[in-house]
């Protein structure tokens, strides 16, 4: 008999359920959160120095996005950032974003669907993803993430590509943005600046160097969160949230003591992440009973050079082909010291993880150009002959559209035969953190250990757990922050307090 829609989605239901009582169980045992901790929690102030509808902690993605729909729902916000500069992660990301795109696509002949992008989704994060919240962002993405920031100034390239690790041919990648001065930005940069412009327009203000410190809630595990302790300079504030405090206070791909409790085989990487991610508002949460789940689930890809003192893995390679193709990876090849391939390029993340950490480790090279194969084996110091036979084995898995070696999809196999050639040293790096805070499906009400909601705890983007199960969709970051960023400050909005 055929599966029906709701029989798939119950089923997965059911799976993300199973996943995530087995988190509780971890964290439990654990034994992470002390009745010390949840006192302190407790201790309300006399005076509380500021307050508004919601205290949003964080400003990237999620937080401008949180904040930018509060506003236009009637609502106050206190935006507090702990940096000295805004923007965290996301003003240093790439920016690119998966959305089902029917005008893109069919120019450039891609058949989709938001069913096919569930799938690919859902499976990619092997099923154990929240499907609720899921389904929210496919249906979403195109309207509450690339064409909202298109609104507000973004331009997309006219194509779509196949992102890294997005398992598709649905990613737009990379996005511009000229601000209110003149000037010009790009990636994450371009989508936050956009944001900014608008919170200008608004008259948001966003207050740097302002670092929670700890969230106050009524009793030590019960009752509703109040507000926020806040380190601001010297000073200690506190400041009270009238409807929410909503955690968008994004990952922890910074603390590389909390990621090698999850995954000890990442001791020896640097990270792509700002340093402020270092998640301790994760810990606060847990503080007034929170749970979270996924925490083991780390993303560690090899998207920036490797300069020492680490070490490289891989040898990223490209030619003028390629270049022009687009300037994402996949379309690339890498090629270990051996100057062999030992993946598909186009594969889940997870999977290149996973062969990454199993190639024997080199000196790092600075980039090196080459008019020819041969020139590039010699100034890379690898055998000789080697990296010629790889990629004349490719040109010809090219040619044929087909890859027998590792099945990379035809849309990412663009041949090696133009000059220059270029080789990057590569080696994985602390990306994403798939883990986080437990929400209730799209709502963004963060849930206890005893499967309730907190009342007045929100959280959004990367601070939570749930949309990408195992393992992150090359893309589908920004959409989850800008999506539920969103969804956060309606749920708030049509809250009865
Ligand atoms: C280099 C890089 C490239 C990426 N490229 C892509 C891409 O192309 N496509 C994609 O989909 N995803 C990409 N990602 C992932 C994606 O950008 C992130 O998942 C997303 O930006 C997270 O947004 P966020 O709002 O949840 O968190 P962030 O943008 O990290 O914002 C959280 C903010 O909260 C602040 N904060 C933390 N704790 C406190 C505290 N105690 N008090 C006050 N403030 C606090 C932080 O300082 C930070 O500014 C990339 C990530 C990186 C690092």
């Amino acid at each position: 008999m055929e599966e029906t829609k709701t029989d798939r989605k119950s089923m997965s239901r059911r799976n993300f359920l199973k996943s995530t009582g087995a988190a509780v169980a971890v964290a439990a045992a654990s034994g992470m959160v002390g009745a010390k901790t949840a006192e302190a929690a407790t201790k309300i102030p006399k005076k509380w120095d500021k307050e508004a509808d919601i205290i949003m902690v964080g400003s990237g993605y999620s937080g401008l996005a949180g904040t930018l729909e509060a506003r236009r729902l009637g609502l106050s916000v206190l935006v507090l950032e702990k940096m000295k500069t805004l923007g965290g992660n996301s003003i240093i990301a790439d920016g690119g974003a998966n959305a089902v795109d029917p005008v893109r696509q069919k120019r450039q002949g891609i058949v989709d669907s938001t069913d096919l992008y569930f799938k690919h989704t859902m499976e990619g994060g092997d099923n154990i993803n929240d499907p609720e919240k899921v389904r929210y962002m496919v249906e979403h993405a195109l309207d509450d993430c690339v064409n909202y920031l298109e609104n507000l100034g973004v331009k997309w390239p006219d194509k779509v590509v196949r992102g890294y690790g997005s398992l598709y041919e649905r990613t737009h990648y990379i996005g511009t943005y000229t601000d209110k001065k003149g000037r010009k930005w790009q990636k994450g940069a371009a989508n936050i600046y956009a944001m900014l412009d608008e919170m200008e327009r608004i008259g948001q203000p966003i207050l740097l160097d302002h670092e929670v410190t700890q969230i106050i809630r009524e009793k030590p595990l019960s009752g509703r969160v109040l507000g926020v302790e806040v380190k601001a300079g010297k000073k200690k504030l506190y400041f009270r949230a009238k409807k929410g405090v909503v955690l968008a206070s994004g990952g922890f791909g910074a603390n590389l003591e909390w990621v090698i409790q999850h995954d000890r085989r990442l001791e020896y990487t640097g990270t792509t992440n700002h340093p402020g991610a270092t998640g301790e508002c994760i810990k606060f949460a847990e503080d007034v009973g929170a749970e979270t789940l996924h925490m083991d689930y780390i993303q560690a890809i090899p998207l920036k050079d490797v300069i020492p003192p680490f070490k490289g893995m891989f040898f990223l390679i490209e030619s003028e082909e390629v270049r022009k193709a687009s300037p994402s990876m996949p379309y690339r090849i890498f090629a270990n010291k051996d100057g062999k391939r030992f993946v598909d390029e186009g594969a889940r993340r997870d999977v290149i993880k996973a062969t990454c950490l199993a190639q024997p480790l080199f000196e790092p090279k600075n980039l090196i150009e080459a008019n020819t194969i041969e020139e590039l084996e010699d100034k890379l110091g690898i055998p000789k002959g080697n990296l010629v036979e790889t990629v004349n084995k490719y040109n010809a898995a090219c040619d044929a559209k087909s890859d027998p070696e590792f099945g990379k999809d035809k849309s990412v196999l663009i041949p090696l035969r133009m000059p220059p050639f270029i080789a990057r040293t590569r080696a994985l790096q602390r990306h994403h953190t798939m883990g986080g805070l437990l929400v209730k499906g799209t709502t963004g009400e963060v849930i206890d250990r005893w499967g309730k909601i907190i009342p007045g705890l929100y959280s959004a983007g990367e601070a939570t757990g749930g949309t990408h199960g195992s393992n992150r969709l090359g893309h589908n970051g920004t959409v989850d922050s800008i999506v539920f960023g969103q969804t956060c400050a309606r749920v708030i909005a049509k809250s009865k307090v």
